[in-house]
C-alpha cells in the first residue's frame, strides 16, 4: 500500500505495512525486519513535508496504538499513535491541558515530538519539552522506558532514528482559558516592538504578508476573565472563508496570474482585522488548515530575528517571485532535547509557505541561505536542503546523537534516505 504525506510531495510503497496494537507487536515487527534484512519505521499522520517518515521496508501505521494509558501526578501517558486532537479532548474532559502546542492538532503525539513540533512560547517550549517519559522499542527488539539521561534527551526529538516510540508521557496542568488579541500592524511597527512583544506576551505569533507592509499579530495570554468567543459568523468568516476557502481561490488565481498577488495580499492584511476572544487553550492555539501548502521553517537565535526579517523582505523586494502565503514568526525558550531546533538557545522561527501547486524551490533556497548565515536550524519535518556537514555545526550535541545512534542502531534498521542525508549513513 503506497503511503503519501499530507502535502502530497512524498510517497513510497513499502515492502509491507503493519498496524501494531501493542509494544509487543512493535517489537515483533522490529525483529522480523532484522531477520528479513528490511528497514522498519513507524509513521504518524504524514504531516511532515520531508521524507523523514518514509521507509521501503516494514512501515508501521499508528492507528491501533492509540488512547490514554494512565494519569499520574500532573502527567498523562498516551499510546504513541494518539492524535493530538484526541489527547486535547480527553484532557479537557478531565479539566486538564497541555501547556503549549503547534498550529494544528492532526499529528500523532510521537510524530509531532520526533521532528520537534512547536508553537510559540515565551517560557514554554515545543511539545518535546513537555515530555517527561518515553517508552520505546530499540533496534534489538528490547522495550525500554526513559525519563532522564542521554537516551531521553536524544530520543525526545529523535527523528525516529533511535527506536519506535510506543508511549509518551506529557506534563499537564489544570485546563485554562487563553485570551487572544489579534490586530493588524505594519512591518516596521512590529520590528520596533519585537523585544517588548516577546517579553510581555506568553505566546507571540505574527504573520507578514509578502509584497506589502502589512502584518497580523496574535498575542495569546492566559485569560483573567471568562470565556468569550468572536461569534459564530466572525469565526466562520475568519476560519472558513478568509483563511481557507477564499484563500484556496486566491491561491489558484495567483498560480495563474501572479501579478494579482501583491494586491490580494494587501487586501488579506486588511480583511483579517482586529479581534479579541478568550477560549479553551487548545482551541486558541490551533486552527484549521484546509489549503494545502509546502513549508520551510528555520529556528534562528532570537537576537537575530529583526535582521533576518529585514533580509527576507529585501530579498522579496529584489526577486521576481509572487508569494501568496504569509511568512509566520514564532518564538520559544531554549530546549534541552539535543536535536530540538531550540536546543540551548532562545529561538525565533521564520516559516515560509507556498501553495502546493506552485512549488518555489528558488524562494526556499534563497531564504535558507539567509537563515544559514545566522546559524539557523531547519525544522526536521519541513523542506530544507541541509546535510550532515552543516547540521553537525549548528547542533552542539549532534555528535553525541550520532554516537548514540551508532551504538543503538549500528545496522541502521530505522534508517532511510533522509536520515542518511541529515545524520550521515
Ligand atoms: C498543516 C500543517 C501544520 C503544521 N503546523 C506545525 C506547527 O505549528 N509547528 C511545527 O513545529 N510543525 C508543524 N507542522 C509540521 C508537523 O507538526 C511535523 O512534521 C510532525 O512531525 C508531523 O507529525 P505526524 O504525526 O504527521 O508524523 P509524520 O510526519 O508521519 O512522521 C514524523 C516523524 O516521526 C516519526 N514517528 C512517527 N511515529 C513514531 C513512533 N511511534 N516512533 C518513532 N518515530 C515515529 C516518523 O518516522 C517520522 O520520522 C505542520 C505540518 C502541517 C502539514
Amino acid at each position: 500500500m503506497t503511503f503519501t504525506n499530507w502535502a502530497g510531495n512524498q510517497s513510497i510503497t513499502p515492502a509491507e505495512t503493519r498496524t501494531p496494537s501493542s509494544p509487543a507487536e512493535v517489537a515483533e515487527a522490529v525483529r522480523d525486519a532484522r531477520r528479513q534484512g528490511l528497514k522498519v519505521r513507524m509513521i504518524g499522520t504524514g504531516h511532515s513535508f520531508t521524507g523523514v517518515a518514509l521507509t521501503d521496508g516494514i512501515l508501521l501505521r499508528p492507528e491501533s496504538l492509540t488512547g490514554i494509558l494512565s494519569f499520574g501526578d500532573g502527567t498523562v501517558t498516551v499510546a504513541a499513535g494518539t492524535p493530538i486532537h484526541v489527547l486535547n479532548v480527553e484532557l479537557d474532559r478531565r479539566g486538564l491541558a497541555l501547556a503549549n502546542m503547534g498550529d494544528i492538532t492532526a499529528q500523532t503525539v510521537a510524530g509531532a515530538i520526533q521532528t520537534g513540533t512547536h508553537g510559540s512560547g515565551r517560557s514554554i517550549g515545543g511539545l518535546a519539552d513537555q515530555v517527561t517519559e518515553l517508552e520505546l522499542v530499540l533496534a534489538d527488539g528490547s522495550l525500554v522506558t526513559v525519563s532522564e539521561g542521554d537516551l531521553f534527551d536524544a530520543a525526545r526529538v529523535g527523528l525516529g532514528a533511535l527506536g519506535v516510540l510506543t508511549a509518551v508521557t506529557f506534563r499537564v496542568e489544570p485546563a485554562f482559558l487563553l485570551h487572544s488579541r489579534r490586530e493588524p500592524m505594519t512591518f516596521g511597527a512590529i520590528l520596533d516592538a519585537l523585544d517588548t512583544f516577546t517579553l510581555e506576551n506568553e505566546h507571540l505569533d505574527f504573520f507578514w504578508f509578502p509584497h506589502t507592509d502589512r502584518c497580523l499579530v496574535k498575542r495569546n495570554n492566559r485569560a483573567t476573565g471568562g470565556q468569550h468567543t468572536p461569534g459564530r459568523f466572525r469565526t466562520w468568516v475568519d476560519e472558513v472563508v478568509v483563511e481557507n476557502r477564499l484563500f484556496e481561490v486566491t491561491n489558484r488565481m495567483g498560480a495563474r496570474f501572479p501579478a494579482v498577488i501583491p494586491p490580494i495580499n494587501r487586501l488579506s492584511g486588511l480583511v483579517l482585522g482586529a479581534s479579541e476572544s478568550a477560549d479553551t487553550a487548545y482551541k486558541v492555539f490551533t486552527s484549521v488548515r484546509d489549503v494545502k501548502f509546502l513549508e520551510m521553517e528555520y529556528g534562528i537565535p532570537r537576537r537575530h530575528l529583526a535582521r533576518a526579517l529585514r533580509e527576507v523582505r529585501d530579498l522579496m523586494d529584489r526577486s521576481p517571485w509572487r508569494i501568496t502565503f504569509p511568512v509566520e514568526v514564532r518564538v520559544t525558550p531554549p530546549s534541552t532535547a539535543w536535536l530540538s531546533t531550540a536546543h540551548d538557545r532562545d529561538t525565533a522561527y521564520i516559516a515560509c509557505h507556498v501553495y502546493h501547486r506552485t512549488p518555489n524551490p528558488a524562494y526556499f533556497a534563497a531564504v535558507e541561505e539567509i537563515m544559514a548565515g545566522l546559524g539557523g536550524r531547519p525544522h526536521w519535518g519541513k523542506l530544507h536542503n541541509q546535510d550532515y556537514e552543516y547540521l553537525s555545526r549548528v547542533y552542539p550535541r549532534f555528535s553525541d546523537f550520532v554516537s548514540l545512534r551508532n551504538r543503538l542502531d549500528p545496522d541502521r534498521l530505522f534508517g532511510n534516505a533522509y536520515l542518511d542525508r541529515v545524520l550521515g549513513g
